[in-house]
């Protein structure tokens, strides 16, 4: 029986969990698969109920287990903490170290019946579909930081490395990625200005060579940020570092209409960890507001990468298209003649859709 570890965390982390727990037990009973759910702490919560964002307990948990969902942790109560305590410095980013979940993919895939919540002219992102993976365990968010006091103020330095072998198993899957989409890889960096970037650019295009049968093409960041809001349909994988992919991916969610759509996996180790690309969202937490369709199409993200039921996420994707193209909206992507529904009620909408799409 698969084992889920859950980590809702903290703000809308425990509206929007539930509600793709909800549609993976759906999926569970329709196709016979029998989900096992065990909940932990991370983030603001586990600070507040044991002292630490990542307790021992989670991380044995996340490594037992053949799958992660988690929420969003983090928000302005512990903003003032130290680092050594602060939710996403000090849980996020180690539990990925410590899982080896070097790559994170993000896709984006406009769902027709939100091309008016995007704020790009439709005729731009019709037929967007995009799949963004960003190398996670590198560059400048792992590199040595320190502060120097200057006879004025301070000094600040954040150092951006990266190993051949860092780059190589990135790009490898972002390869392997496209040869089961368009076959088309854009390697985003800035090779202009950075060594880091340079090395990159190199490695890239050398294993470019073992797949001639993918299109293999390299952008500077800033034009890439450009791109995607002039013309995101030239764009099939696009694979950069950890920070330009932190920023293009925000970017690439608004091409689609809401944060509150775009679903992550992050893959690389034994166990995959999937959770929706924004945050806790404190603005809107604990009212309701939610738009838990990111958390369950990374559900679907987990059923076809870890547990290889394609056939199972289709089901949940098609019923996620199917809610919104019968007019139910959450706030976040509301439009005029619509359906306003509360996160739990677009829960229970998707997994009754679920229950009855046709395969
Ligand atoms: P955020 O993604 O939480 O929110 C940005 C904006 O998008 C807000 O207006 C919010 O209301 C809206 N939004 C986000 N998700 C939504 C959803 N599902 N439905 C409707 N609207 C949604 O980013 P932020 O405000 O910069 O950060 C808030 C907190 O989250 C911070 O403490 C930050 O450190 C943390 N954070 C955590 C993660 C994570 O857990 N992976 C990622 C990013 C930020």
């Amino acid at each position: 029986m698969p084992g889920i570890a859950v980590l809702p965390g903290d703000g809308i982390g425990v509206e929007i969990v539930p509600q793709a727990i909800k549609a993976l037990q759906t999926v569970g009973e329709r196709f016979d698969h029998e989900f096992e759910f065990t909940e932990a702490l991370i983030g603001g919560a586990a600070v507040d109920a044991v002292g630490v964002p990542l307790p021992v307990e989670t991380l044995d948990l996340c490594r037992r287990s053949d799958a992660i969902l988690l929420g969003a942790i983090g928000g302005p109560k512990w903003d003032q903490l130290p680092v050594a305590l602060r939710p996403e410095a000090a849980a996020l980013l180690p539990l990925r170290k410590e899982l080896g979940l070097f790559a994170n993919l993000r896709p984006a895939v406009l769902i027709p019946e939100l091309i008016q919540a995007s704020s790009l002219k439709p005729e731009i992102i019709k037929g967007v579909d995009l799949l963004v993976i960003r190398e996670l365990t590198g560059g400048l968010y792992f590199g040595e930081k320190k502060r120097d006091k200057l006879e004025h103020g301070e000094r600040a330095v954040d150092v951006l490395e990266y190993s051949t072998a860092e780059v190589e198993r990135v790009a490898r899957l972002a390869f392997a990625t496209a040869r089961k989409r368009r076959r088309k890889v854009t390697s985003v960096d800035k090779a202009n200005v950075l060594e880091s970037s340079r090395l990159w650019r190199e490695v890239v295009s050398e294993l470019g060579q073992e797949y001639p049968d993918v299109i293999l093409d390299h952008m500077y960041v800033d034009n890439c940020a450009m791109q995607l809001i002039r013309n995101p349909g030239q764009f099939d994988v696009i694979v950069t570092e950890n920070m330009f992919g932190d920023i293009l991916t925000d970017e690439a969610s608004m091409l689609i209409g809401s944060l509150g759509m775009l679903a992550s996996a992050s893959l690389g180790g034994q166990v995959g960890l999937y959770e929706p690309s924004h945050g806790s969202a404190p603005d809107i937490a604990g009212q309701g507001k939610a738009n838990p369709l990111a958390a369950i199409l990374s559900g679907a993200m987990m059923l076809r990468y870890s547990f290889n039921l394609e056939e199972e996420a289709v089901v949940v994707e098609t019923a996620v298209r199917q809610v919104l193209a019968a007019g139910y909206r959450t706030p976040d992507i509301m439009e005029p003649n619509r359906t306003l529904v509360s996160t739990e009620e677009m829960g229970d909408l998707v997994a009754r859709k679920i229950e009855e799409v046709g395969v």
